[in-house]
């Protein structure tokens, strides 16, 4: 069988919820950001596992991912929808019992219009200038906004994963303004305000990379694990190249192992020659360039010719790979593609 094993630690996954609602008081609600079919591993199995762990709060991006998702979850837990009610989204939102997070006046007038009495939440601008009414905005609408009882009122921080950033005091400034003498649930961080500490958790958390194992939760515990089968494993002498464009020369006799895994399933291309794999606990740089099924490895230096290679696991996690190719953890997870075969532990 030539294909890539991707497993899920959904104990994993569950310690690091656990992990990050910790991180707050007893008071605070910590949901789930599982936007992104679960950033990439899964809605279903993985928000089970969350709800098992203890999440009531879940957020996704769209009114789709919600329907998925309440047949994943059943009746209980709240489903928060970050790009708040769409037009054509109604049907969905009742039918699934989602909770839309209106961002504009044209989205209030629909909701109330639509589905009068139906549960909804507001986002509001604090400064990331991406989604929710402006500060002028909300000033106008609050007073007919709040007597129709939000479920929440949040906002989204730019700069979180970057603690030193004046912006997250800014932020947090604007936030307190636009919500003094509310009483309502408050919302404010994701994975990097929760680490922020208190003054950032108001009443509702919405962690989502954290849980996944990626950063800037440093103590995460990884939850995706992808091990790729060798194909086939050859000597090259010296002098020759490797790969597409021959942009790997070996200057001296080599061993390559082609692996069955490339950009198709989510190693990004750009990854080129700074990432390496695992064998065991001995890193291999990749030869050459990233194919479309394949990477060739570096194996001259191994004792034991080996029957797989491991991508993300203990060793090396979302965003080493992340780091080799120039992007963000994020951006790995939920590029993993279709195409391995996926274990749930
Ligand atoms: C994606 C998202 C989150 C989760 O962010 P992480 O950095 O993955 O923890 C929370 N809130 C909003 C509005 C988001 O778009």
């Amino acid at each position: 069988m030539a294909q890539a094993h991707l497993k899920i630690d959904l104990e994993a996954l569950a310690a690091n919820w656990r992990a990050l609602d910790k991180l707050s008081a007893d008071t605070v609600e910590t949901g789930a950001v599982v936007k992104a079919d679960g950033y990439g591993l899964g809605v279903a199995r993985v928000a089970r596992a969350l709800a098992d762990a203890g999440a009531r709060q879940f957020y996704v991006a769209q009114a789709e991912e919600g329907v998925s998702l309440r047949d994943a979850l059943g009746e209980g837990p709240e489903i928060f929808v970050f790009s708040g009610h769409m037009a054509g989204d109604s049907d969905m939102l009742r039918d699934a019992r989602l909770i839309p997070l209106l961002n504009s006046i044209e989205q209030m007038t629909r909701h109330f219009e639509t589905l009068p009495g139906h549960a909804f939440g507001v986002q509001i601008d604090s400064g990331m200038n991406r989604l929710g009414l402006e500060p002028a905005e909300w000033a106008a609408a609050r007073g007919i906004v709040i007597p129709q009882g939000p479920r929440m009122v949040m906002s989204h921080l730019a700069c979180a994963d970057e603690p030193d950033d004046a912006m997250n005091a800014r932020q947090l400034a604007a936030f307190r303004e636009m919500t003094q003498g509310l009483d309502t649930t408050l919302s404010l961080s994701a994975t990097g305000g929760i680490l922020l500490g208190a003054d950032y958790h108001f009443d509702a958390t919405r962690p989502g990379i954290g849980l996944y194992g990626g950063l800037p939760f440093a103590d995460a515990q990884p939850v995706a694990y992808l091990n790729a089968p060798v194909i086939q494993i050859r000597d090259v002498a010296a002098g020759e190249t490797v790969g597409y464009g021959a942009a790997w020369l070996a200057d001296q006799a080599a061993r390559v192992a082609t692996v069955q895994a490339g950009y198709a399933d989510g190693l990004i291309r750009a990854m080129g020659d700074n990432a390496v794999v695992f064998a065991d606990d001995t890193p291999c740089p990749l030869a050459g360039r990233v194919s479309m099924d394949m990477l060739t490895v570096d194996v001259t230096h191994l004792d034991t010719a080996p029957d797989t290679l491991q991508l993300l696991g203990a060793q090396q996690g979302i965003d080493d790979l992340a780091d080799a190719a120039g992007t963000i953890g994020y951006e790995i997870l939920t590029s993993l593609g279709a195409r391995y075969r996926r274990e749930y532990s």
